[in-house]
């Protein structure tokens, strides 16, 4: 396996401009498995040189018609896959994923670029009759240089979630992937190069925060795609105030409500599955984690009874080990964080059902965290309306409908939610009520490629997915021509 890795700046794979490296941790052992290079300023300036130049009229990719950007997107996808195993080994040891979700989520990242591949051909401008002696029509254009802030928590989907339309779009593009996670990214390139990317049109620089500030300050920008906290996104819409930089989509986090109005307690297999889930998955590091759990007061017993069954079966451990259902966190920053929140749960008095804390079987070593319950919370507690993004939920009994939608939607964010119910008009209503950008009704999908996904309020603007997303990587031009 490669344990060193450079940045990719227009077409080439290069050292940072001072020398920088820095080791990369397995988040399972705590020890440095690979290094990487860090890029500088200046490297965050030589990759935007090269995302303006390939743009220009004349030039390799500007010369490729829109199909074949699409079938180009494809056989990066074919490539991928062939190297499902490869890349998900490299990501189970970088962010800590169980096998099944990296390898998932390789295969999420294909699917986009077929997704956004097949709309390259797709899209159109337009013509508007203005009468007989002017005619009227309008290009949509691509934007230009787009840069790319990402997150560490879905690497490789949220890569390709907004690449793949820039490129389908006919843009370049500058990522920025997490400090915590660069290597699955730089790995996806590598496949990008192999297919034959002419150079310049996707250049990868890791790096920490100053970088990303750079990027976004920078007036050769001409787009910004942005995935991590309400915090960091509040400097990003800032550094684009300066240059009037759009921001194609900024996707910020959430506390996704889940309410459970099942018929009666035999109905509980799916939402006490759901909220298992919702710990398990990415060990709840997801923006549209289902972590509050609003059950009817009939059913909240046996939910709470249900859930701590199914936490019962969730095996917590690296990756390496067979049958895992969690990782570990992926760094120590992030575990700290978490279990910060767990103490403060306790200390706001509310009931441990699971979890708590560290799986005792597990060492002194590795940033792991048992999958914890908390019943009897209510909206007043930090932990019921903070982003805790870890394996950590809180349950709360409601008397009816009007009151968990009331709760549900008493919240900074406005990502996703969901409602169990077998009564198809409470599940189209209350859809219709929560005020969040996504509802899923009886179950906990948050995303696909072909819909649109994003939030509102403090979750963020713009969406990912379906069609409207690689509309937002285009400009309109209008021509006017006066044929007398
Ligand atoms: P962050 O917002 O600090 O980092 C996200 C990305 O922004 C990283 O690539 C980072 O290097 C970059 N960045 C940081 N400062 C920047 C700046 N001034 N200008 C441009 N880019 C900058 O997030 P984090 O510290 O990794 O995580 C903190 C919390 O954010 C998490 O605990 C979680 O609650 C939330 N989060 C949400 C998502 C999501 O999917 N919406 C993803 C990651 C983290």
């Amino acid at each position: 396996m490669n344990t060193s890795y450079q940045l990719f700046i227009d077409g080439v794979w290069r050292e940072g401009s001072d020398g920088t490296r820095v080791p990369v941790v397995n988040p399972a052992t705590e020890e440095a498995f690979a290094e990487v290079s860090w890029g500088t300023p200046h490297d965050a300036s030589l990759a935007l040189a090269a995302a303006e130049k390939a743009l220009v009229a004349g030039g390799e990719w500007a010369s490729w018609s829109p199909t074949r950007r699409g079938r180009f997107l494809s056989s990066v996808a074919a490539l991928i896959r062939q190297n499902t195993a490869e890349l998900s080994a490299l990501f189970c040891l970088e962010h800590g994923k169980p096998p099944h979700q990296a390898s998932g989520e390789v295969e999420d990242a294909a699917r986009y670029l077929e997704y956004f591949g097949g709309w390259a051909d797709k899209l159109t401008g337009m013509t508007i009759d203005l009468g007989p002696w002017q005619m009227n029509y309008v290009l949509r254009e691509p934007l230009g240089v787009t840069v790319h802030i990402a997150p560490w928590n879905y690497p490789l989907d949220i890569f390709c979630r907004s690449v793949a339309p820039a490129l389908a779009a006919g843009n370049t593009c500058v990522v920025k992937p997490a400090p915590e996670i660069s290597l699955v990214t730089l790995a996806l390139a590598s496949l990008f190069q192999e297919a034959g990317l002419p150079a310049g049109v996707l250049n990868v620089i890791p790096g920490g925060p100053e970088l990303g500030k750079v990027l976004t300050e920078d007036p050769r920008v001409r787009g910004i795609v942005f995935t991590g906290s309400v915090e960091t996104g509040r400097k990003v819409l800032e550094a684009a105030a300066r240059n009037i930089t759009p921001v194609i989509s900024m996707e910020l986090g959430g506390k996704a409500a889940s309410l459970v109005f099942v018929g009666d307690a035999d109905e509980l297999d799916g939402p006490a599955g759901g909220a298992a889930g919702a710990m398990a998955w990415n060990a709840g590091q997801s923006c549209g984690q289902r972590s509050r759990w609003y059950v009817r007061r009939d059913l909240y017993e046996p939910f709470l009874e249900r859930v701590a069954e199914r936490v019962r079966g969730l095996k917590v451990g690296p990756a390496t080990q067979p049958g895992v259902s969690l990782g570990p966190l992926v760094s120590k920053r992030h575990y700290e964080k978490v279990m910060s929140y767990i103490h403060t749960g306790i200390e706001e008095g509310a009931r441990l059902i699971a979890g708590g804390g560290r799986p005792e079987n597990l060492g002194e070593h590795g940033y792991f965290v048992a999958p914890t319950v908390f019943a009897d919370c209510h909206n007043g507690m930090r932990i019921v309306r903070e982003e805790i993004f870890g394996p950590v939920i809180s349950v709360i009994p409601v008397d009816n409908l009007d009151e968990a939608v009331a709760l549900a939607n008493d919240n900074m964010f406005g990502l996703s939610s969901e409602i169990w119910t077998s009564d198809v008009t409470t599940a189209h209503s209350v859809a219709s009520r929560l005020d969040v950008g996504h509802v899923t009704i009886n179950g906990s999908a948050a995303f696909g490629f072909e819909v649109p996904f994003g939030g509102v309020k403090l979750s963020g603007l713009g969406r990912e997915g379906g069609p409207e997303a690689i509309l937002a990587y285009t400009r309109l031009k209008n021509v006017w021509v006066n044929l007398k």
